[in-house]
């Protein structure tokens, strides 16, 4: 029996005039993540993309779990391929269903008829259908309000398809139809949480990831390869680019007022990441600041940290209580990797009573009168990128 898989797309059908770029950029996605797994025909229609194998040896089940990570996608399921016959069409689906069948007590049988050359309607089809899986399988019985499995036929353009297991997709929009953001990542659970939330809503990502060897180690900038590998799975590839930050860090530990190291490193970083993001034709900056989290993340440290950013923030957490997040994190698969207990440069020289309530007015004066300028740009130029894939 022949299988392909059928994909529902989601909010981006509503998107009118836009729809064609929409469509062509999720099929690029789609032929992207499943690069790996062979060859395959993927086509359009009706709202509807078909990922037709065009060997026998492709797993569709390493097929599904790479689509169940696609943007853009609300529902996708596996579905068995017939003629567009009524004889065909019932044959395959007694054969295509028997052994999920054999295990629960109910189904019942839904069909759509999109070709309405078919010579039957659609309750037909289904009468018909059911009737040959009853025979099949005597110990069933219909429930049309509350069936264990409901079998969906579908006639359409280019044939007539069975299918039962209808899989919930990621949603969102496809990566690249929102333009391109850079995501403040660290080792940490939340930032790689904001950086997949964002890509959902169809941002292409960069990544700023600062350091600070000696104080931080190579094995820490590991872990952040390493999670937003993972992140990549649903945002296609991500280039990192690694600043090295120790050189600001211990002009602020030797020439500013100690509360305050927390603030003025927060402002360099979205400096920093302001620079890049201009540079790399990415209009907004993602951190994974939550509002009241910590000493650095109050009203007042997010007005000081914001104003020192020359472009837009999304702060996608903002609102979030910290399960809420670690939940999102353990569905993505980030967790386990950011709890390893690897250091943060934000961890170097922490003061033991860092400003909650810092004035703009003062950190700005501070952070001139000790004079970073020279050194940002020379972190800035010292700049690395890695291009990240999984
Ligand atoms: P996370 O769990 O993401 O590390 P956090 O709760 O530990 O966040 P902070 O350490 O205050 O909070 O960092 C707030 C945000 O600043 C992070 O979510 C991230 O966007 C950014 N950030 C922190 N450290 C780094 C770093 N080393 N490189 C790049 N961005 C960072
Ligand atoms: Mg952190």
């Amino acid at each position: 029996m022949k299988e392909i898989i059928l994909i529902k797309l989601g909010e981006m059908v509503l998107k009118g005039l836009n729809r064609r770029t929409f469509e062509d950029i999720l099929l690029k996605n789609i032929r992207y993540r499943i690069r790996n797994l062979g060859r395959f025909t993927i086509r359009i229609a009706q709202s509807t993309v078909y990922i037709e194998p065009q060997s026998d040896d492709i797993d569709l089940d390493d097929v599904c779990e790479k689509i169940s990570q696609v943007f853009g996608i609300v529902t996708f399921c596996r579905a068995c391929v017939c003629k567009k016959e009524i004889g065909d069409i019932l044959k395959k689906s007694a054969d295509y269903t028997e052994e999920a069948l054999s295990s629960v007590k109910t189904f019942k049988v839904e069909s759509k008829r999109s070709d309405k050359r078919f010579p039957l309607t659609s309750p037909e089809i289904s009468a018909q259908v059911g009737g040959a899986i009853l025979e099949r399988n005597p110990h069933l019985k219909v429930d049309v309000k509350n069936p264990d499995i409901t079998v969906t036929v579908e006639v359409r353009d280019f044939g007539a398809y069975v299918r039962y297991n209808t899989i919930r997709g990621q949603g969102g929009m496809p990566v690249g139809t929102s333009g391109k953001a850079t995501v403040l990542i660290s080792g940490g659970i939340d930032s790689p949480v904001a950086a997949y939330m964002m890509a959902k809503r169809g941002l292409k990502l960069n990544a700023v990831h600062f350091e600070s060897p000696p104080y931080t180690s190579e094995r820490a900038k590991l872990k952040v390869e390493k999670l937003l590998s993972i992140v990549s799975r649903y945002s296609g590839s991500i280039d990192m680019y690694t600043v090295p930050l120790t050189k600001v860090q211990e002009h602020i530990r030797d020439n500013c007022p100690e509360e305050l190291f927390t603030i003025l490193l927060r402002r360099v970083m979205m400096k920093i990441a302001s620079k890049i993001a201009e540079r790399t034709d990415s209009h907004a900056l993602i951190t994974g600041e939550s509002l009241g989290q910590v000493a650095s993340q109050t009203m007042d440290a997010l007005y000081c940290t914001n104003e020192a950013a020359s472009t837009i923030v999304f702060r996608p957490l903002i609102g979030m209580d910290k399960q809420e997040i670690i939940n999102i994190s353990r569905r993505i698969d980030t967790f386990e990797t950011s709890i390893l207990p690897y250091e943060d440069c934000c961890t170097v020289f922490t003061p033991k009573h860092p400003r909650t309530r810092p004035k703009l007015k003062f950190v700005k004066l501070a952070e001139e009168s000790a004079g970073l300028y020279a050194l940002i740009e020379e972190a800035v130029r010292n700049t690395t990128v890695k291009t990240i894939e999984s």
